[in-house]
C-alpha cells in the first residue's frame, strides 16, 4: 500500500460505481458487463501497456437518492469529446440524463482514483459479449471539475483533494488531529481484539505503519456500512472530520460486534446438544446441494417405500410400516437410529408376505421315483415319507404331524427333507439350532437392544423370500435351556398349527403367518427333545448304515456324486468296490456315510489336481516338457504308484484331453491321499491286553460306539475313583457294579473267604476312555462288573466279546436302547460276539440278517451269565455249581 502521495493527471476515464463507493486504501473486485464499462476497461487498461490510472465516481439512481443540483454533461463534439461547465454546487452531486432514454443517474461530485491490480477478459457464451472482471484499488480522492464523453465512455477533469506532503506533514503537528488520531486507533485496536485471531496480526501491522488518514479509510471499507455513510467517507476530504467520523463508525461497529457476540454466547448456551447437531447437518445439507450430491439417501428411501410397496404387506402391517417410514424420512443417515430403523424397515419388505412357490399336483410315483434316485435303501422311511404327502395331496392344508428324522450324522435326514421339498415343488431352507440356548435365537431381539436382529425363522424366511418353504429345523434336540429363557417353548408355539398363524418375532413386533411352512425337524437323539416338542412330531428313526448299505450308497450315489461335484466323471477316476470297502473298513467308524464321502471327495481332488495338470501340459503344445513338480507329485512322492502321463509332442490334444486314460484307485493311492489306515480289527485285542479292560457298547449322539472301560487298583483307602466325563447315572452304575463284585468276592473266587474285604488298603479307579466326551446312562452296568472282576482276578477279558446291559444290585441284567446302532458298531470294530440283555432279542429283528449272521448274540440274564461269557474259560465261579 503506497502511502506516497500520487501523481493526479488531469483527467480521467470515469468508471461509474453504482450506489456503491471505493474509498482510498480499498480494494474492489467489479464485474463490467455494460458496454460503456466495458470499452472503458478495454481502451484504458486492457489494451494499454503502461496501464494509467481511472476515476471510479460513485453514481446513485435517481430514484433512490437525494435531488440536488445535477452535472449534465454534454454530448458530442467531434473529437467525440463533449463537454460542459460542471456546475458545482454545495451539496456536489451531479446528473447524467441522456437522451437517448436511459436512466437519469446522479453523478457524485467526488470521486477516487484507482489503479488496476488485476484483469480479466471473458467472452459470454453463446452472445459472444465481452466483459471484464477488473480488481481495483483506491489510491486517492479527487473531485470532478467538468464531466464529458469519449466515446461511448465518460472521462473528467479533476483536481486532487488530499494534501500534498508538506502540507500532512504540517498537519500531523496539529494537537487535535494527533489527540483524534490516538482516539481512533484506541477504538480500532479494540475492534481488532475482538476480530477473528487469523486476521488480527495483520491487521495489526497495518495499524502500526499506515499512516493514520489512510487507516480510517481502510478500516472503514471493510465494513459493511450504509450507501450514504460510505459517500460522507469519501466526501470527508478534511482529516480531522475524516478520523472523527472513522472513530465514530469504527466503534459503531466494534459494539454491534460485541452485542452480537453476548446474543451468540447466550444463544449457544441454549442450543441443546441436538439442536446444534440439526444446524450442523442442515449447513451439511446446504454444502451437499452446493456440491449436487445430496439426494442419494432420498433416492434409497423412495426405492425401500417401493419395495414395501411391492412386499404385499397386511393392511395393518403396511400401516405399521408406513409410521415407521415416515419416521426414518425425519431422520438424517448419521443419526443413531437411523441405520437400525432402515434396516427393520428393509426387512419387512424382504418378508415374503404374499410370494408362494407353486405348488404343482403332486405326483407321488414321481416322488417315490426321486427319492428312491437320491437315497439307497431307506425302505421304510421313504414308505412312510410317501405317506405324508399323500395326505397333503388329499388334503392339501390338513394339518399332518411334523417328521421328525432321528438318527446319528451322516444318514441323510437332510437329504431327504430336501427331497420332500423337491417331491412338492417347494423351497427348502434349513435352520440350524445346534447350539441354540437364548429363545431371542429362535423369537428376536427386541429392537430396544443394541444389534437387535430378528429370530432364526424370520431370518430364514427373508432368505427363502417365500412364505411356503420346506423348512428343516436341523438338531432340534441340541437345543438347551438356560436364564436366557427356553427356545423350546418357542419352537412349539412355532410348531403348533393353532398359534403360529400369528408368530410373533420380538424384533418383527407384527405378527407373521407360519401356517404354510412344512416344518421337518431332524435330531441326533430322541431322549434330549422335551417330551411336548416331541409330542407334536413323528419321528421316524434312521438308524445307522452297515458297511454293505454303505458300500452300495458309495458305489450308487456318493461316487457319481463327488465325480461330478469334482468336474470329473468315471474316464478319469475310477474307484473300484475293493477300494471303497478298504475305505470303509480302515478309514471311517461312522454310522454315518459323511466320512465316506469326504473320503472319496478327497480321491476326486487328488485326481482332479492330475486332470488340470494334465490338460495344461496338453495346452502348452510345442513346449511340452515333463512334469517334474507338481502338487499330485509332492503328494504321491516316495514311489507312488500314479504316474503322470507325459504326452508326446505332436499329438492330438484334443482327443486327448477327452479321453485319457482313466486312474484307478488302488492302495497305494489310498494311502499316499488319505494316509495310513486309521482303524482296524487289532484294536480291540490290543486294548484288552491286560486285565481290568473290558469291551461295553454305548450308544452316542454319533450312533452306536464301542467303549472301553478300563479299571485300575493302586494302593489307597478303598475309594472308588471315576474319570472320563461321566454323568450320575453312569457314576451310580459303577458303584452299583463295585459293591456286587465286593458281595460276591468270595463266590467269585477273588477272595479266600466272604469276610475279607476286597479293597482293604487299596483304591480303585475307573476310567473311560475318549475322556473328553460325556458319557452317561445305565447301560454300563455289565461293562463294568465284567471289568472289575477282570482287575480282581486278574485275568483277561476275551477281545472279541463286546455287551450292554443295565444291571440291578442283586445281579440281573435289564434291556436297552439302540441295541441295533450297538450291534452295528461292535460289527464296525471287528468285534465276533455281543452280549446282550435277554429281553432286547425283539430288537434283533432290526439288524439287517447279513450282520446277524456274522456274529454270535450271546442273550443273558443274569451277570454271572455275562462273566461267563466274557472270559475265556468262562467265569471263575464256584458260583456255577449253584447255577
Ligand atoms: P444328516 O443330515 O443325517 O447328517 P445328510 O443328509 O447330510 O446327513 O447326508 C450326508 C450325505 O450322505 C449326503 O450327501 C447324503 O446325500 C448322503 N446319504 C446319506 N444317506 C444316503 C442314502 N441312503 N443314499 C444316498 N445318499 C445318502
Amino acid at each position: 500500500m503506497a502511502d506516497s502521495p500520487v501523481e493526479l493527471p488531469g483527467r480521467l476515464a470515469i468508471l461509474p460505481f453504482r450506489n456503491k463507493v471505493l474509498l482510498p486504501g480499498a480494494i474492489v473486485r467489479i464485474r463490467c458487463t455494460n458496454p460503456s464499462s466495458v470499452k472503458l476497461v478495454e481502451q484504458e487498461l486492457w489494451q494499454k501497456e503502461e496501464k494509467g490510472l481511472i476515476g471510479v465516481l460513485p453514481v446513485r439512481d435517481l430514484e433512490a437518492g437525494a435531488v440536488g443540483s445535477l452535472l449534465s454533461p454534454g454530448v458530442g463534439s467531434d473529437s467525440g469529446e463533449g463537454s460542459s461547465k460542471a456546475g458545482v454546487s454545495p451539496v456536489e452531486t451531479s446528473k447524467q440524463d441522456t437522451k437517448n432514454g436511459k436512466e437519469p443517474i446522479h453523478w457524485h461530485s467526488k470521486g477516487v482514483a484507482a489503479r488496476a491490480l488485476h484483469l480479466s477478459r471473458g467472452v459470454e457464451k453463446p452472445s459472444g459479449r465481452v466483459t471484464y472482471i477488473v480488481v481495483l484499488e483506491g489510491l486517492c480522492r479527487f473531485s470532478v471539475q467538468e464531466l464529458s464523453t469519449r466515446g461511448s465512455y465518460h472521462v473528467a477533469r479533476v483536481s486532487r483533494l488530499d494534501m500534498t506532503k508538506t502540507e500532512l506533514e504540517q498537519a500531523e503537528q496539529d494537537p487535535d488531529l494527533i489527540a483524534l488520531s490516538r482516539q481512533f486507533k484506541a477504538t480500532a485496536m479494540e475492534l481488532i481484539s475482538v476480530l477473528e485471531q487469523k486476521t488480527v496480526s495483520r491487521t495489526k501491522v497495518l495499524l502500526d505503519t499506515v499512516p493514520v488518514y489512510r487507516l480510517a479509510d481502510i478500516f472503514v471499507a471493510s465494513f459493511e456500512i450504509s450507501f450514504e455513510e460510505q459517500l460522507s467517507m469519501l466526501d470527508s476530504v478534511d482529516l480531522k472530520v475524516r478520523l472523527s467520523k472513522a472513530t465514530e463508525l469504527v466503534d459503531r461497529h466494534l459494539q454491534s460486534i460485541l452485542v452480537a457476540e453476548k446474543i451468540t454466547q447466550k444463544v449457544e448456551g441454549q442450543l441443546s446438544k441436538s439442536q446444534k447437531e440439526f444446524l450442523l447437518r442442515q449447513q451439511m445439507r446446504a454444502i451437499k446441494e452446493e456440491l449436487g450430491d445430496n439426494d442419494d439417501d432420498e433416492d434409497d428411501v423412495v426405492a425401500l417405500e417401493r419395495k414395501m410397496q411391492n412386499a404385499g404387506m397386511p393392511a395393518n402391517i403396511w400401516k405399521h410400516a408406513q409410521r415407521e417410514l415416515r419416521r426414518l424420512r425425519k431422520m438424517q443417515p448419521q443419526q443413531p437410529g437411523y441405520s437400525s430403523s432402515r434396516a427393520y424397515l428393509e426387512l419387512l419388505a424382504d418378508l415374503p408376505w404374499q410370494k408362494v412357490s407353486e405348488e404343482r399336483e403332486l405326483d407321488l410315483r414321481a416322488a417315490k421315483e426321486s427319492l428312491d434316485w437320491d437315497h439307497y435303501g431307506l425302505t421304510k422311511v421313504k414308505q412312510r415319507i410317501i405317506e405324508y404327502l399323500a395326505v397333503r395331496k388329499l388334503k392339501p392344508d390338513a394339518r399332518g404331524p411334523v417328521l421328525c428324522f432321528v438318527g446319528p450324522p451322516g444318514v441323510g435326514k437332510t437329504s431327504l427333507a430336501s427331497s420332500i421339498a423337491k417331491a412338492l415343488n417347494r423351497k427348502f431352507i434349513r435352520i440350524s439350532l445346534g447350539g441354540v440356548k437364548d429363545e431371542a435365537d429362535i423369537r428376536g431381539h427386541r429392537r430396544t437392544y443394541i444389534g437387535s436382529m430378528p429370530g432364526r425363522l424370520i431370518d430364514g424366511l427373508k432368505r427363502v423370500s417365500v412364505s411356503n418353504p420346506v423348512m428343516l429345523l436341523d438338531e432340534i434336540d441340541k437345543t438347551g435351556s438356560d436364564v436366557r429363557g427356553d427356545p423350546a417353548s418357542a419352537l412349539l408355539e412355532v410348531l403348533d398349527p393353532e398359534q403360529n398363524k400369528t408368530f410373533n418375532d420380538h424384533y418383527l413386533n407384527v405378527p407373521f403367518d407360519l401356517s404354510k411352512v412344512i416344518f421337518v425337524a431332524t435330531a441326533n437323539r430322541m431322549q434330549p427333545i422335551p417330551p411336548p416338542l416331541l409330542d407334536r412330531m413323528e419321528v421316524i428313526e434312521l438308524p445307522g448304515y452297515t458297511p454293505e448299505e454303505k458300500l452300495k450308497i458309495a458305489m450308487k450315489h456318493l461316487i457319481p456324486r463327488v465325480l461330478e461335484q469334482h468336474g470329473l466323471s468315471s474316464a478319469y477316476l475310477q474307484i473300484p468296490e475293493a477300494m471303497v470297502k478298504l475305505i470303509i473298513e480302515r478309514y471311517t467308524r461312522e454310522a454315518g456315510v459323511r466320512n465316506l464321502e469326504r473320503n472319496l471327495a478327497a480321491l476326486a481332488r487328488a485326481a482332479a489336481v492330475k486332470v488340470a495338470e494334465q490338460a495344461n501340459t496338453l495346452r502348452l503344445g510345442k513346449e511340452i516338457q515333463p512334469i517334474t513338480t507338481t502338487l499330485l507329485d509332492s503328494r504321491l512322492a516316495d514311489g507312488g504308484e500314479v504316474e503322470m502321463e507325459v504326452i508326446p509332442m505332436g499329438h492330438d490334444i484334443s482327443n486327448t484331453y477327452e479321453n485319457p486314460s482313466p486312474m484307478i484307485v488302488d492302495e497305494a493311492m489310498l494311502e499316499k491321499v488319505l494316509g495310513p489306515p486309521r482303524f482296524d480289527d487289532r484294536e480291540a485285542a490290543d486294548r484288552v491286553a491286560s486285565p481290568g479292560v473290558s469291551v461295553g457298547l454305548v450308544w452316542t449322539s454319533f450312533g452306536g460306539e464301542v467303549q472301553f472301560v478300563e479299571a485300575t487298583a493302586m494302593v489307597g483307602k478303598g475309594d472308588l475313583h471315576l474319570t472320563g466325563q461321566l454323568g450320575d447315572v453312569i457314576k451310580e452304575s459303577a458303584q452299583l457294579a463295585l459293591t456286587w463284585v465286593r458281595a460276591r468276592a468270595a463266590d467269585l473266587n477273588l477272595s479266600p473267604t466272604s469276610d475279607i474285604n476286597l479293597l482293604e488298603s487299596r483304591d480303585i479307579h475307573i476310567h473311560f476312555p475318549a475322556g473328553a466326551v460325556p458319557k452317561d446312562g445305565p447301560s454300563a452296568g455289565v461293562t463294568l462288573v465284567t471289568s472289575l472282576v477282570s482287575l480282581f482276578s486278574n485275568r483277561k477279558v476275551r477281545a472279541d466279546t463286546a455287551m450292554t446291559g443295565e444291571m440291578t444290585l442283586r445281579g440281573l441284567v435289564l434291556p436297552v436302547g439302540g441295541v441295533k446302532d450297538k450291534v452295528l458298531a461292535a460289527h464296525r470294530y471287528g468285534i465276533k460276539r455281543v452280549i446282550l440283555p435277554e429281553r432286547n432279542l425283539k430288537d434283533l429283528t432290526e439288524v439287517p440278517s447279513p450282520i446277524l449272521s456274522g456274529m454270535e448274540i450271546l442273550l443273558v440274564k443274569r451277570i454271572e451269565e455275562v462273566l461267563d461269557h466274557a472270559f475265556e474259560d468262562g467265569c471263575p465261579l464256584r458260583l456255577r455249581s449253584k447255577l
